[in-house]
């Protein structure tokens, strides 16, 4: 896993694959810099190199490992792989960047599939030309498509943001204002609140819960890896591997009208504690839908009405580092990830219950809520929790003022890489909106100027605001 990133359960998944396959793997962990990975890659006299990633930042990160390659002279085949690395990425940003067969990886199991033609003598040529040649293709279409010549100005987009009717608006003043933290929360009750579905994906297994425990071809396997995972839940809790903590506050806040939701200190309301700089979709709307932006859905200033905002950070992996090593010293690579995934799914389901009793206690604007735990998964409630780094706040730096608002590191225990990864892995952390139009999306590709009005709104350099932005860009970064 490439510097800055910290995700590894795609990863050894791979790995446990490739060794299943008789592949010698050296695994170098996570936070890996390029020159760890070379150093060993010489060393080792691999035959191959792989990149893993989940955070956007990595894909930069991938581009650098790419070009170091090419500078030290390797020749190798470079694997990318991880839920943001693509074809067109690949094929756009790195293969260009080194001379040696570089291939994306979509998924675990067809790691070994890509492997062994890489490393057989007579396949090797012609897959190395297809896949050049799929690249090649690849950045074909990708050049054609000026998604710029699609998007619409800023001041265009701006005046097409969603329309409130602010006048009819009544904000409900938080009952617990201010900050709280929650040390050591009950993970039975989170248990409850797991959403299974993005398990299964985990391991490669396509469906919905509770569906797909009875599903023809992977129903079995399925189930089994749920009776597997129910049994160390009962461990997780019962001899307490891991411990959940979390932070919350709520704030008096307000929009500027355009992108930035002013976080205030105290109820005055005159001075800013932080600020939420969101992103808007520029692409050019049909049929009268708008070009959200997060601070369309929290009052501008203007109005004079107090709105508020919540903002929280959460974490399941307290404690794990210790299991996840007993695990490996005994090679037990099954029973290491499913801890990791299991962790994750109780960092989610800590946020999705902290979530409702903020709406229903903490907060209180929706008090008489009472939705079961599939209407919750599917989001029927009021309100919504984006967090940075996701489509509808692409911005992964974004979680440098929310954890100084939060004091998320000495509250909850949690941390941020260089690139703005959280440490533990499971953990999730983002912005309570309330009003009931609030919705998420996704920005989108954006334009030239609102990149040059976004850098110098974070007061950032246009070609740093290019880099965080890579992922969203309309445009060929200069
Ligand atoms: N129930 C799912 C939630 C996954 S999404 C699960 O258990 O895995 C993870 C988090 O991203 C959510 O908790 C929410 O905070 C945030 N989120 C989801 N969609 C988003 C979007 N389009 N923009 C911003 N944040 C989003």
């Amino acid at each position: 896993t490439v510097k800055g990133d910290v995700h590894d359960i795609g990863k050894n998944i791979v790995g446990v694959v490739l060794q299943c396959n008789n592949y010698d793997v050296i695994d170098l962990g996570v936070m890996v810099p390029a020159q760890k990975i070379l150093e060993t890659a010489r060393e080792e006299k691999v035959d191959i190199v792989g990149l893993s990633g989940l955070i956007t930042p990595s894909l930069d990160e991938m581009v650098h490992v790419a070009a170091e390659m090419e500078r030290e002279g390797f020749d190798i085949p470079l694997l990318i792989g991880g839920a943001t690395t693509s074809k067109i990425h690949t094929a756009v940003r790195i293969e260009p960047a080194y001379s040696g067969p570089t291939v994306h990886v979509l998924d675990a199991s067809r790691g070994v599939g890509v492997a062994s033609s890489l490393l057989s003598d007579n396949q090797h040529e012609d897959y190395v030309a297809k896949v050049r040649a799929e690249n090649e293709d690849a950045r074909r279409r990708h050049g054609a498509k000026d998604s710029a010549s699609r998007a619409v100005s800023l001041t265009e987009a701006r005046e097409n943001g969603v329309k409130i009717h602010w006048p009819d608006w009544r904000p409900t003043p938080p009952a617990m204002p201010g900050l709280h933290g929650l040390d050591d929360y009950p993970l039975e009750e989170l248990r409850d609140r797991i959403d299974w579905t993005p398990f299964f994906r985990t391991w490669e297994l396509i469906g919905t819960y509770p569906n797909i425990l009875d599903d023809g071809t992977v129903g079995d396997t399925a189930r089994g890896l749920l009776d597997d995972a129910e049994r160390m839940l009962d461990r997780i809790i019962e001899e307490k591997w891991l411990s959940a903590r979390g932070v919350f506050g709520l704030f008096p806040a307000n929009s500027d009208g355009a992108e930035t939701i002013h976080i205030y200190a105290d109820d005055s309301r005159t001075d800013i504690a932080s600020n939420f700089h969101t992103i808007r979709q520029q692409i050019a709307k049909r049929g009268g839908q708008p070009n959200f932006a997060l601070a369309d859905f929290v009052a501008p200033a203007e109005t004079g009405i107090q709105d508020y905002i919540g903002a929280f950070a959460v974490t399941a992996g307290i404690g794990i580092e210790e299991h996840v090593a007993r695990f490996e010293a005994a090679h037990d690579d099954y029973n290491s990830i499913l801890l990791k995934a299991l962790a994750d799914r109780l960092a989610e389901a800590f946020a999705e219950r902290l979530h409702e009793r903020v709406r229903k206690e903490f907060w209180g604007y929706a008090a008489d809520e009472a939705y079961d735990n599939e209407a919750l998964i599917k989001e029927a409630y009021h309100g919504i929790r984006p967090a940075p780094g996701y489509p509808a706040c692409p911005d992964h730096t974004e979680k440098e003022g929310l954890f100084a608002l939060l004091d998320a590191t000495n509250a909850a225990g949690i941390e941020l890489t260089e690139s703005y990864a959280m440490l533990p892995t499971a953990a999730v952390s983002g912005y309570y909106i309330a009003h009931p139009a609030s919705r998420y999306f996704g920005t989108g590709k954006i334009a030239k100027d609102q990149v040059a009005d976004y850098a110098e709104r974070k007061r950032m350099d246009v070609t740093t605001a290019e880099r965080w932005l890579a992922p969203v860009l309309g445009y060929e970064r200069s």
